[in-house]
């Protein structure tokens, strides 16, 4: 017998094609199965849907209706929830939903032939079979010799009270949970127990942990590999971001799909693994921007976790020593509307003196946690504002800081300077004339990097070697204006040189041997494997000063840093984008993270931050590591202002040969809106609730030759806001076809944006 299915399909983003089309099969096969169909001359991936909630377009004529090629064999259908997710995700977000759903899937699960797929889940299943199940707590080996080479305190310490009374919580109650605790508070020890209680109580449970960057992710992994591989072997916890090969991201995926992974970790697309069994998601540094896609589906990994948690049943838990303001808001009091519960985490580990539980054999001496507790109460750095009002001009580093530097580098601390511009200068600049280095194919400069003696775009890619001269007049002079790391790194090592390590005296440094500035960034990173080396290297002690862009302000826990030193970071406070203070204060509040997260050190730890505006609240609030007061100072300007959370936004974006023809597609489909979709039924109650913008250039205007204009869309509804962006999909569609959209080479919306 002949069965109809509704099966999703990725084609290109607003291609005429719909991404729902119908097939035909002799066997019924139930929703989320994944099948081979052809499409054109291909085949390709599909995934069957529910034919009710999908609307398959194109004309239903059964002659024409193609049969399903095969199945993917051995892999069990994806879960409703995991649909649902998609679905919700696709409609949410304003794209195709057989685009949200395929792009979800590994992309070998594409390539692979169903022949090749069956050779490599024999494999797969082959490997599981050799990981132990979990055996019973009698039988469990002791330590590796390698890790009991590592403080016993790393592999289970007991909980500060805070994190008991958190935990308590987390197990007692439904969430969601925003975990507000100081850097170094044991967050991560918290996610730990969580999780750890989740999988022996319940002996299918499946838990995700997301982390912002790659880069974390190897830390994290070593973490929890540590803490679960003994204990359900060493296929229970795997991986996923884009930094895997693709063979890798299908093993991960099918280990998770099949169960045999208890823990996933990963990056934002980890949000959309396929998780059958899934009881716990974590969010670690939830106000991060990289939870948002800025391609594609430009989704929130964040937000979808919260919306996943209710699909799955699974509790949610986003952390954060700086929430985002939006989480912030929702965590406030259930009675003022709040939606997740809030928990408190102030204190640093070590800083508190009352250690809780009897398990394990951590605990600072009484004089490690009297030092520690010296600076503040709670064990975090000491802020300091240098008024740079009262420096030499164009000083870069204050004199006072630089001492404080030297002062670290004679204990044989290590100190951590921060500036979030990499290259050596952002623009060179002629005198005599008045060129600068703009880049021919972007509204931008490009910068300029010593090292190999080059101006590279950082928009478009477009690199050339640094000309002789000046390219306009000839004039030999051409000097770098303004600075990025390369160059403080540079200057710092200039104004250090004098400068002895302690005890290093030798046979070649017979005075002792200078001191070692390093510097990471992306620039010095772009090797697999460097930035694990560099940082390998700060962690051994192998530098004493550290440059860097906010690439190593998150996450790192490094141990000997204690003076961590911003040393301009004013120009976020007078950007036009509302949400740049929200990101210089976290930016600040992680970098001060990094000091003193040894308690031993924590005495001398502290922060610098060099500024013309000492007085601004933002730096006051800092020096207080005052989060709530900032937040709520900036919620009450949100609101006086109808800014997010208080409004909800999406911005259009069109991209066009010309910045007319971008912002002329845009003006015409928003008339249309304001004009065709008032007559639409039911529409009268959406319309008024909806704020157009006109369209305007983006901030960097053109890149790679191409002009960029945007709109904003907003309402103080989010209900209000979606039933329009539903809506005026096909305005947009349309408008493509018509006049207006000649010559437009690409438009998409950003439901949420995190940047205006
Ligand atoms: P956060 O994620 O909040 O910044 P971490 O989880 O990285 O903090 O914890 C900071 C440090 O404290 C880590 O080195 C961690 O191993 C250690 N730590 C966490 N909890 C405890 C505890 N209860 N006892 C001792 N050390 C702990
Ligand atoms: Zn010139
Ligand atoms: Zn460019």
């Amino acid at each position: 017998m002949t069965h109809w299915l509704c099966v999703l399909v990725q084609t290109p983003a607003h291609a005429t094609l719909g991404s729902v089309l119908s097939y035909r099969s002799e066997s019924a096969l139930p929703p989320g199965t994944l099948v081979r169909v052809p499409l054109g001359k291909r085949e390709t991936l599909g995934v069957v849907w529910d034919a009710e909630s999908a609307h398959a377009t194109g004309e239903f004529d059964p002659e024409k209706i193609r049969s399903v090629a095969g199945t993917l064999d051995g892999i069990s259908p994806l879960s409703t929830a995991w649909q649902q997710l998609v679905a919700f995700a696709a409609q949410y977000y304003q794209r195709s939903i057989g685009e949200v759903a395929l792009a979800a899937l590994p992309p070998q699960l594409r390539e692979l032939s169903p022949e090749q797929m069956q050779r490599r889940l024999k494999r797969g299943g082959r490997s599981a079979e050799h990981s132990a199940p979990c055996p019973p707590p009698a039988l469990r080996a002791p330590p590796l010799p390698a890790q009991s080479a590592l403080p016993p305190s790393r592999l289970h310490p007991s909980l500060s009270s805070e994190q008991a009374t958190v935990l308590q919580q987390i197990h007692s109650q439904s969430g969601p949970f925003l975990l507000f605790g100081a850097t170094g508070s044991g967050k991560t020890e918290v996610y730990l127990r969580a999780v750890q209680t989740l999988l022996e109580n319940d002996p299918d449970a499946q838990a995700l942990v997301m982390v912002p960057e790659i880069n974390l992710t190897p830390q994290l992994e070593a973490r929890f590999t540590e803490r679960f591989a003994p204990l359900y072997g060493d296929t229970a916890v795997v991986s996923m971001h884009s930094g895997m090969t693709n063979p890798q991201r299908l093993k991960s995926w099918l280990a998770a799909h099949s169960g045999t992974a208890r823990i996933v970790l990963g990056t934002r697309m980890a949000v959309f693994a396929s998780m059958p069994r899934l009881r716990l998601i974590v969010v670690d540094e939830e106000h991060d921007p990289s939870y948002k896609s800025s391609e594609g589906a430009r989704y929130s990994a964040r937000d979808l976790a919260i919306y996943r948690g209710r699909l799955d049943g699974a509790k949610v838990l986003l952390g954060s020593a700086t929430p985002s303001l939006e989480s912030w808001h929702q965590s406030r009091p259930a009675s003022e509307g709040g939606r997740y519960l809030r928990l408190h985490m102030p204190s640093r580990i070590g800083a508190s003196p009352t250690p809780h539980g009897t398990a394990g054999s951590h605990s600072a001496t009484p004089e490690q946690t009297m030092r520690a507790t010296a600076g503040t109460p709670d064990g975090l750095p000491l802020v300091r504002r240098v008024d740079m009002n009262h420096q030499p001009r164009n000083a870069v580093f204050s004199i006072p800081l630089l001492e404080a530097i030297k002062e670290r580098v004679a204990r044989g601390e290590q100190s951590m300077v921060f500036l979030n511009r990499r290259g050596y200068a952002p623009v060179l600049h002629c005198a005599e004339c008045g060129w600068k280095s703009e880049c021919p194919h972007c509204s931008a400069f490009r910068v300029f990097h010593k090292i190999d003696r080059t101006l590279r775009c950082h928009h478009c890619g477009f690199t050339e070697r640094v000309p002789r001269a000046c390219p306009t007049c000839g004039n030999p002079d051409i000097a770098p204006l303004g600075r990025g790391t390369e160059r403080l790194e540079e200057h710092l090592a200039e104004l250090l040189a004098d400068v002895r390590r302690p005890h290093s005296a030798s046979a070649d440094f017979p005075d002792g041997e200078p001191v070692r500035v390093a510097r990471i960034d992306a620039d010095t990173t772009r090797l697999k494997g460097e930035l694990q080396s560099q940082l390998a290297a700060v962690h051994a002690g192998d530098v004493d000063v550290l440059v860097g862009t906010q690439m190593i302000a998150k996450g790192h826990d490094f141990r000997r840093i204690t003076l961590v030193a911003a040393v301009n970071p004013d120009g976020a406070l007078f950007s036009s984008d509302f949400r740049a203070s929200e990101r210089l204060f976290s930016l600040l509040m992680q970098a001060a993270g990094r000091s003193g997260r040894d308690a031993s050190l924590g005495a001398s730890s502290e922060v610098w931050i060099q500024t013309f505006q000492p007085t601004h609240p933002l730096y006051a609030a800092l020096k207080q590591h005052d989060y709530p007061t900032f937040a709520s100072a900036q919620l009450k300007e949100r609101q006086q202002a109808g800014l997010p959370p208080f409004t909800a936004q999406a911005l259009v974006r069109a991209e066009a040969r010309t910045q007319d023809v971008a912002q002329a597609f845009l003006n015409a489909a928003s008339t249309t809106a304001q004009k065709d979709m008032a007559q639409w039924e039911g529409w009268e109650q959406v319309l008024p609730q909806i704020t157009l913008y006109p369209a305007v250039p983006m901030s960097i205007q053109r890149v790679a030759n191409i002009e960029r204009a945007q709109m904003l869309v907003e309402s103080p509804s989010r209900t209000a806001l979606q039933q329009f962006l539903g809506g005026w999909q096909s305005v947009l569609h349309a408008t493509r076809q018509g006049p207006e959209g000649k010559g437009l080479i690409r438009w998409a919306v950003d439901v949420d944006p995190l940047a205006i």
